[in-house]
C-alpha cells in the first residue's frame, strides 16, 4: 500500500482570503489562507479561528504577520506533519508545492482522519484477501479430496488389471472405480459367454434387484448391442434421441447421457462397459471416452490372459493325465500305480494292514498281436482292461504297466484268501472269448501275487516279487495264479547267475556246438544236421539252450553268441565238405532278435565268406513266431538272405499262427513240424490231424517237410505214411559232438 503524505490528508475547510480583509463568520474549524494582491497571488500564511479570537478586529495581514511563513511540501510524510504540528503548536500547516503555489493545509485531525481512512482501507483489503485465501483453501481441499478419489479409483482399476483371471467381485471393484473416476451415476460391465449371452453383469448405481431384472437385456438389440456387434465406442448427450436407441429395458432407471465402450482384443469382443449420466449433468467428454477405452483395452488383455491361462490349464491337466495314464485303456500307468502303491503302503504301515499286489500278464498276447495285427491287439487290450476293471472294488487300484502287463493293488486285504479270490475272479472274467473283427480270440492271464508286509515292505520289491510269481505261473503252463515264495526268488537268482556267467561264456571258451542228424525218409540217409548250442559252465553245470537262449536274448547277448554259432557251424560245415561229405545241409538256429537286426544279412554274408562254406549248404532255422512278427520287414530280410543262396526253414511250425497267404509270400524252403505234435502223433488225434495238415500244406507250397523230436518207430511210421520228407530225433541220433557226428558220417548210418 502507498505511503500516506500531506497531499493525501488536506483539511477540507480552508478559505482563501486577501490580506487586507477582516474575517467573516465561517464554519467551525475553518482555516484562512491569506494571499497578497489576489486570491491567486502570493501566499502569505494561515490564520486560524484561534488567531482571530485573540484579535477580533485585526485584518488578516496583521494576523499572519506575527508568524514567519512556515510551510511543508505535499510529499511530507504524515508522521513528520504530526511532529511539526505538535512542535509548532499550530492548528494547521500550509502545504506549498515546489513552485511555491499554495496547495492546501493539513491539521492534526485531517492527518488522523487520513490515517484512519488508510487503516480502514487496509482492513478492507485484508478482509478481501482473507476471503480469497479461504476460497482457494476450500478449492484446494476439494481438489485434494477429488484427487484422492481419483487416485483410489485408478489404483482400484490397476489392481483389477493386475489379475490374471477376473472374478465377479473384481469386476464390481472395476466398475465402481471407473464410475467414480468419470463421475458417472450409473455404470455396468457385461461380459459375454461363448454363445453371446451375458455371462457376468455387474453394476453400480443400479440396485441389485433392478440389476437382476434387467440383467439379461443390455447386450441385446439397442445401442449396447451396436457396441458389441460393431466393436465400437458410443458417446451420446441424449441417448433417447439416437435413432438406434431401443429404449430402456423395463425396470431400468431412466438415463440420459451415455458412454459405452467394447471390451475387445484383436477380433474378439468379450463384452462392454457402459456409463450413464455424469453427476454434474454434463455430457461425457472425449477424454472420458479415451479413459474408458483404455481401461476396456487393458481389461480385454486380462481376459485374454485369463483365456490363455484356462487353455494352458486345460493342456496341463490333460498332460498331467497323459503322464499318469495309459492312452489306450485310460487306466493309470506305471508311474501313477507306483505312487498309489507307495501311499497304500504308508497307510497300511500306520494302520497295521496288509496290501496285495497282483501282477497280471496276458498269455500269448504277443502271438495274438502278431497274428491278428496291432489294431485287433489294441482292441483286445481295451476289452481286457474293461473286464479287469469289473473285478475291482472301490479303493482297489488297477493300472496298465506296459504292453500286456496289468497291476491290481488291493489296499486292504484282511485274509490272504481274499487276494486268491480276486485272482480267480480275474481268470474267470477273462475266460470267455472275445469277438473282434470276425475273429474269436481266447485270452488268459498269468497272475503273480505279492503281499505287504509278508513278502516285502517297499514298492520295488513287491512289484519284483509279484512279477517273479507271475513268471513262475508262465513256466508252469500259464492261465493261473501263484503267491510269491522264497523258492521263486531262488529261480530269479539263478536267472541272474546265468546272465552273469553268459557274459563270459564266449571269452572263456565254454560254448560248443553239437550236431543232430537230419535224415531223408525215402533214402534213409543223413542229408544234413542241425547245429545245437551247448554250454558248459564250471559252476552252473550243463544248462539247456532252451533256458539260456531266452536269457541271452533278454540280456542283449544273443548277437555275439549267434554270430559265434554261425561262424563255428559254417567253419565245421566247410570242414565236412572238404572231407568229401558234400551235398549236406547245415541247419543253424537263428533267434528272432538276431534275425531282426538291420545288418543281419551283411553279417551272414561275411561269415559265409570267412568260413568258405559251399554255397547252398547253409539253412537258417527261424521260429514261426519270429517269422510272423512285422511281416514286411521279415520278407525284406528273407529276400536279402535268399539272394545269398541260403535255405530258410520255419522251426517249431504249428505253434504260431501263420496264415497260408503269408506263407506263400515267404522265400522259404522247409517246414519243421514242432516236436510237441510229433510227440503225441500216435496217441492224440488232434496232434495227428495237425501233423498231417502241416505235411499237406508244406507240399502244396512245394516245401520240404521235416519232423523234429522223432523218438519212436510208431511216430516214424506215422510220418512216413503221411509223406513227411525228413525226420530228426533221438530215434536216429541225439545231438552229438563234432567227432561223433563225423564218425556217424563215416559209418554211413541209415534209417532203416
Ligand atoms: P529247436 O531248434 O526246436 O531244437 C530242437 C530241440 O529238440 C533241441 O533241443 C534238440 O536237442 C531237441 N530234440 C531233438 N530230437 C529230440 C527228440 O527226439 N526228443 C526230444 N525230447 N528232444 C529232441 P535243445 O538242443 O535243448 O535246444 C532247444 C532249443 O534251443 C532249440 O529248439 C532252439 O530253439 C534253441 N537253440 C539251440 N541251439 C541254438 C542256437 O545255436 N541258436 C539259437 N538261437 N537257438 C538255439
Ligand atoms: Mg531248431
Ligand atoms: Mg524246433
Amino acid at each position: 500500500m502507498k505511503r500516506l503524505t500531506a497531499a493525501d490528508c488536506l483539511w477540507p475547510r480552508v478559505k482563501k482570503v486577501l490580506e487586507e480583509e477582516r474575517h467573516t463568520h465561517e464554519a467551525e474549524g475553518t482555516l484562512f489562507a491569506v494571499f497578497a494582491d489576489s486570491l491567486e497571488g502570493t501566499f502569505c500564511g494561515l490564520a486560524s479561528e484561534r488567531d482571530i479570537a485573540a484579535h477580533p478586529h485585526w485584518i488578516f495581514a496583521d494576523l499572519v504577520e506575527h508568524r514567519p511563513l512556515f510551510h511543508i511540501s505535499p510529499k511530507t510524510s504524515i508522521s513528520t506533519c504530526l511532529g511539526l504540528i505538535k512542535k509548532s503548536q499550530l492548528e494547521g500547516l500550509p502545504v506549498v508545492d515546489e513552485a511555491g503555489r499554495f496547495v492546501g493545509a493539513v491539521t492534526q485531525s485531517s492527518l488522523l482522519r487520513g490515517l484512519l481512512k488508510q487503516e480502514r482501507e487496509l482492513l478492507r483489503q485484508t478482509r478481501y484477501y482473507f476471503r480469497l485465501v479461504e476460497d482457494e483453501r476450500r478449492k484446494l481441499e476439494r481438489w485434494s479430496t477429488r484427487l484422492t478419489e481419483l487416485h483410489e479409483a485408478s489404483r482400484a482399476l490397476l489392481t483389477v488389471l493386475a489379475h490374471t483371471s477376473l472374478e465377479k467381485d473384481l469386476l464390481q471393484i472395476a466398475i465402481e472405480a471407473l464410475a467414480k473416476l468419470l463421475e458417472a451415476r450409473y455404470g455396468a460391465i457385461g461380459l459375454l459367454d461363448k454363445e453371446g449371452g451375458l455371462a457376468d453383469f455387474v453394476t453400480v448405481g443400479i440396485s441389485a434387484e433392478e440389476a437382476v431384472l434387467i440383467g439379461d437385456k443390455p447386450s441385446g438389440s439397442g445401442l449396447l448391442g451396436v457396441v458389441i456387434r460393431e466393436d465400437t465406442a458410443i458417446r451420446l448427450e441424449d441417448m433417447a434421441a439416437h435413432p438406434q436407441s431401443a429404449g430402456f429395458p423395463p425396470h431400468h432407471p431412466l438415463m440420459k447421457s451415455l458412454l459405452a465402450v467394447p471390451i475387445s482384443h484383436a477380433t474378439h469382443v468379450y463384452g462392454r462397459i457402459y456409463l450413464c449420466d455424469k453427476w454434474n449433468g454434463e455430457a461425457f467428454t472425449a477424454e472420458d471416452e479415451l479413459l474408458a477405452m483404455s481401461f476396456a483395452n487393458s481389461l480385454s488383455l486380462v481376459l485374454d490372459n485369463a483365456r490363455e491361462m484356462e487353455e494352458i490349464l486345460k493342456v496341463q491337466t490333460s498332460l498331467d493325465h497323459l503322464a499318469h495314464h495309459d492312452a489306450l485303456t485310460g487306466l493309470p500307468n506305471r508311474l501313477l500305480a507306483s505312487d498309489r502303491l507307495t501311499l497304500a503302503l504308508a497307510h497300511a504301515q500306520r494302520q497295521g494292514g496288509r496290501v496285495a499286489v497282483l501282477f497280471i500278464d496276458l498269455d500269448n498276447f504277443k502271438q495274438t498281436n502278431d497274428s491278428f495285427g496291432h489294431s485287433v491287439g489294441d482292441r483286445l487290450l481295451k476289452i481286457v482292461a474293461g473286464r479287469l476293471s469289473g473285478c475291482t472294488r472301490a479303493g482297489d487300484s488297477l493300472a496298465r504297466l506296459s504292453g500286456d502287463e496289468f497291476l491290481l493293488m488291493l489296499p486292504d486285504v484282511s485274509d490272504i484268501q481274499d487276494a486268491a479270490t480276486v485272482a480267480q475272479k480275474i481268470l474267470a472274467t477273462l475266460a470267455p472269448s472275445c469277438h473282434i473283427e470276425n475273429y474269436e480270440i481266447f485270452m488268459s492271464a498269468s497272475i503273480g501275487i505279492s503281499l505287504f508286509p509278508d513278502d516285502a515292505v517297499n514298492v520295488e520289491d513287491l512289484l519284483r516279487f509279484a512279477d517273479t510269481a507271475m513268471f513262475h505261473v508262465k513256466q508252469g503252463g500259464r492261465n493261473s495264479y501263484q503267491f510269491f515264495t522264497e523258492t521263486m526268488n531262488e529261480r530269479i537268482r539263478q536267472y541272474t547267475r546265468i546272465e552273469n556267467a553268459l557274459r563270459h561264456a564266449i571269452g572263456r571258451d565254454e560254448l560248443e556246438l553239437h550236431y543232430q542228424p537230419q535224415v531223408e525218409v525215402e533214402s534213409g540217409r543223413i542229408i544234413g544236421m542241425e547245429a545245437l548250442l551247448r554250454w558248459h559252465n564250471p559252476e552252473l553245470g550243463p544248462i539247456s539252450p532252451a533256458e539260456f537262449i531266452p536269457i541271452a536274448e533278454d540280456a542283449g547277448l544273443i548277437g555275439d553268441i549267434g554270430e559265434w554259432v554261425l561262424l563255428t557251424a559254417c567253419s565245421q560245415g566247410k570242414r565236412w565238405a572238404d572231407m568229401g561229405f558234400d551235398g549236406l545241409r547245415l541247419a543253424v538256429n537263428v533267434s528272432a532278435f538276431q534275425f531282426r537286426k538291420k545288418d543281419f544279412a551283411v553279417a551272414v554274408r561275411q561269415i559265409l565268406a570267412a568260413s568258405g562254406i559251399p554255397p547252398g549248404m547253409l539253412e537258417l532255422e527261424i521260429t514261426e513266431s519270429a517269422m510272423m512278427d512285422k511281416i514286411d520287414e521279415v520278407i525284406a530280410a528273407l529276400d536279402e538272405l535268399y539272394t545269398l543262396d541260403i535255405g530258410i526253414s520255419i522251426d517249431d511250425f504249428g505253434t504260431g499262427y501263420s496264415s497260408l497267404s503269408r506263407l506263400k509270400k515267404l522265400p522259404i524252403s522247409v517246414l519243421k513240424i514242432d516236436r510237441s505234435f510229433v510227440n503225441d502223433v500216435t496217441i492224440n488225434t488232434d496232434d495227428a490231424a495237425i501233423a498231417i495238415a502241416i505235411i499237406t500244406l508244406g507240399h502244396s507250397l512245394r516245401l520240404r517237410v521235416i519232423a523234429e523230436g522223432v523218438e519212436t518207430q510208431d511216430q516214424l511210421a506215422f510220418l512216413v505214411r503221411h509223406g513227411c520228407d525228413e525226420i530228426q530225433g533221438y530215434l536216429f541220433s541225439k545231438p552229438v559232438p563234432v567227432d561223433e557226428f563225423t564218425a556217424l558220417l563215416h559209418e554211413g548210418r541209415q534209417l532203416h
